[in-house]
């Protein structure tokens, strides 16, 4: 969840202080980096994946499954592990935000070498026996998004009581023992973003109405100690109700990063890859079940967007503005709101907040006006944790500032800069996607969006439509089956670039002279369409595969990825259920279910141990297909060979040290 620094940190009240001490440095820092770092370039392709997990444990005599809590000690083991293991196959592994997650990613990035992508699932299946082996026999590391019984009595082992009155949450559902306890960071933005909000976090989903679902339904709350009656008054009739950032926080997703050659090509693939979130998001969809619900959404992405919303009222809309300064359309967790490259500019269709001061010492120092919005867009947020001896800093040297807002900025893509005394170059992340239960699926979405950069470079692919309706695809996309029974604003022709110089003639929105014709650009397609082609339409896959057919490559590696691409095809078409259908289905098809939208802890159990086995055995028809990829833990020693002379030409990025979400 970003920059993690030992310490005590400040009450709200004290960080409130040094909000404008915080972004003003920070963008200082920004400058600071920008000037020394703009200039790189011949940087190469290195990229990584991020894979969260839930730790379970099983009890099997009383059928129920409970939120191990015991993610310190199996963080302290799997660093030790790793540290005794040889280099080449070592994970590293970072803490998450609940005390029952873990994060775990390759030990090093993978290079640009298409052998690499026939080491990923050899990785994650690595890892994922790593944490097994540091657990009991009747516990289990799931990479599933969300946990069915969340906040729904006692959901964690050993079980503990919320603690309304005074906790860091203040939630009814949510007890503080199962927010990270080895980092203060973690409660500290849980406290910081309810008091900056000046009330608890508000969460709504729409419940499944089944056949015997009350309705209205409402739930009553007398019982747990709801102080002031405040989830009487938050939760809305036909809604899942949660309280606390834990909800959104608490679920697991699969993060891609990819290292770009220089910064035009940072802010390039940004554009590109954002109009596939919510279509990515869709394909990936997970999470249908809430707080022990059904609910008629199957993705995080409203849960955790709503958990982090620390936006005042008057910054909602709700009341005039008088101690704020902005209305503020988006929550610190959601999609982009502009793209960074100049050819783009006639797309950032939205109003975008900006704290002008710092657009203008940003346009002042030297960067130009749209990287200049962006990051005067990220800066209108406040720090929302800060610790002491953090607060004077050397603007020259450190980016703590910096990062500090930047990464509390949680965003469908996010645009990284050069870590400071790092020879890591820029980066962009693709965050939207939820965790799949197999590592082979997991593999299957991480290998196609690190493909997809690779075509989108090579033919210049061109996926830009206003960013208006990429935020429409994203209310689209955690609906119940999206991504087969919904359409998405797609570009029509793909393959015709933009034109840069006529967009930045364009002095704001004009919509008249050279936007006109911009709505011309896009309709909408079913994911099938998309990612499988049509008459009209070329489809993603066969890109994909005419890039992959001017490869070399080896024949095992040839092997693995076209069994990738088929799950990506399948899950498109239809062919295959998405993991959320799957879940639902599953419910559906339990005995103890009563059509009520309710999922008790039997049904949990046996959902969960069924998860448990298809993780392990990778066999469930109507999610998988047969597979057998020739995954391999290790690159073939001539192409090991290859890397070596590549990485003496130009040397690999050491680790970065830090953590994030
Ligand atoms: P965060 O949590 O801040 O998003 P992490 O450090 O947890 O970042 O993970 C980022 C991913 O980026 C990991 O998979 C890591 O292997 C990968 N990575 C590390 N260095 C580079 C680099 N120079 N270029 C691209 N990816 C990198
Ligand atoms: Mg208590
Ligand atoms: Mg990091
Ligand atoms: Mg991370
Ligand atoms: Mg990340
Ligand atoms: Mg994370």
């Amino acid at each position: 969840m970003g920059l993690l620094t030992e310490g005590s940190p400040l009450s709200w009240e004290d960080t409130k202080k040094y909000a404008d001490h915080v972004r003003k440095h920070g963008i200082q820092q920004f400058l600071n980096l920008y000037h020394k770092r703009q200039g790189r370039t011949k940087d190469v392709l290195y990229w990584g994946d991020e894979v969260e997990y839930q730790l379970v444990k099983f009890d099997h005599a009383n059928r129920r499954v409970h939120l191990a809590l015991s993610t310190q000690d199996v963080l302290k083991k799997l660093k030790e592990n790793a540290e005794k293991s040889d280099h080449e196959s070592r994970a590293a592994w970072h803490p998450e935000y609940a005390e029952y997650m873990v994060e775990g990613t390759p030990g090093k990035p993978y290079g640009g070498l298409v052998a690499h992508f026939n080491v990923v699932e050899a990785n994650m299946r690595r890892r994922r026996q790593d944490i097994q082996s540091v657990l009991n026999t009747d516990e289990a590391p799931l990479s599933l998004t969300v946990f069915p019984r969340l906040g729904a009595g006692n959901f964690t082992d050993p079980p503990y009581t919320p603690n309304p009155e005074s906790g860091a949450s203040r939630s009814i559902f949510f007890p503080d023992e199962a927010i990270n306890s080895g980092h203060p960071r973690f409660k500290t933005l849980t406290r910081n973003i309810r008091e900056r909000r000046k009330e608890k976090v508000c969460i709504n989903v729409p419940v499944f109405k089944d056949t015997k679902t009350p309705s209205p339904f409402t739930e009553d709350f007398s019982s747990m100690d709801d102080v002031n009656g405040e989830a009487k008054r938050s939760a809305k009739p036909d809604h899942i109700y949660m309280d606390c950032m834990g909800f959104g926080m608490g679920c697991c997703c699969l993060q891609v990063t990819f290292q770009a050659c220089n910064i035009t090509e940072g802010r390039l693939l940004y554009d590109q890859l954002a109009p596939l979130c919510p279509i990515m998001l869709a394909l990936s969809a997970a999470s249908p079940i809430y707080r022990g619900y059904l609910a008629d959404i199957d993705t995080r992405w409203p849960v955790i967007s709503q958990s982090v919303d620390d936006r005042t009222r008057e910054e909602r809309g709700l009341e005039p503005l008088k101690e704020d300064r902005f209305r503020i359309s988006k929550s610190r967790y959601d999609s982009i709101s502009s793209y960074l490259s100049p050819g783009s500019f006639c797309y950032s269709d939205i109003d975008l907040t900006m704290d002008t001061e710092i657009f203008d010492t940003l346009v002042n120092g030297g960067v130009d006006k749209m990287l200049a919005r962006h990051l005067a867009h990220l800066f209108i947020r406040d720090p929302i944790s800060l610790f002491g001896e953090n607060i004077n800093q050397n603007d020259e040297e450190d980016t703590d500032h910096f990062e500090n807002i930047q990464s509390t900025n949680w965003q469908t893509m996010r645009f990284k800069p050069p870590p400071a005394n790092s020879n890591i170059g820029w980066r962009v992340e693709f965050r939207p996607m939820e965790t799949q239960l197999t590592d082979f699926e997991n593999a299957a979405y991480t290998v196609f969006i690190v493909l997809l950069t690779r075509v989108i470079l090579s033919y210049k692919l061109n996926f830009i439509i206003p960013i208006s309706k990429v935020d429409e695809n994203m209310q689209t996309a955690f609906k119940r089956d999206a991504a087969v029974k919904k359409e998405f604003y797609f570009r029509k022709d793909i393959l015709t670039e933009s034109s840069p110089s006529e967009a930045t003639k364009c002095s704001s929105q004009c919509r008249i002279e050279c936007c006109v014709g911009i709505d011309d650009e896009y309709r909408l397609m079913s994911t099938n369409e998309i990612i499988n082609g049509s008459d009209d339409f070329v489809g993603l896959l066969t890109m994909i595969n005419t890039y992959l057919g001017s490869m070399e490559c080896d024949v095992e590696t040839q092997c693995t990825l076209q069994q990738y691409l088929r799950l990506i095809s399948k899950r498109a078409s239809g062919e295959l259920k998405t993991t959320a259908r799957w879940i639902r289905d599953q419910v559906a098809d339990h005995p103890e279910y009563k059509q009520d939208s309710v999922i008790s802890e039997g049904i949990t159990y046996d959902l969960l141990k069924k998860v448990s086995k298809v993780s392990q055995e990778e066999t469930e028809p109507s999610l998988l297909f047969s597979h057998h990829t020739m995954t391999k833990e290790t690159l073939p020693p001539a192409i090991t060979n290859t890397e070596k002379y590549l990485n003496k030409k130009n040397p690999g990025p050491r680790p970065e040290n830090n953590t994030a979400s």
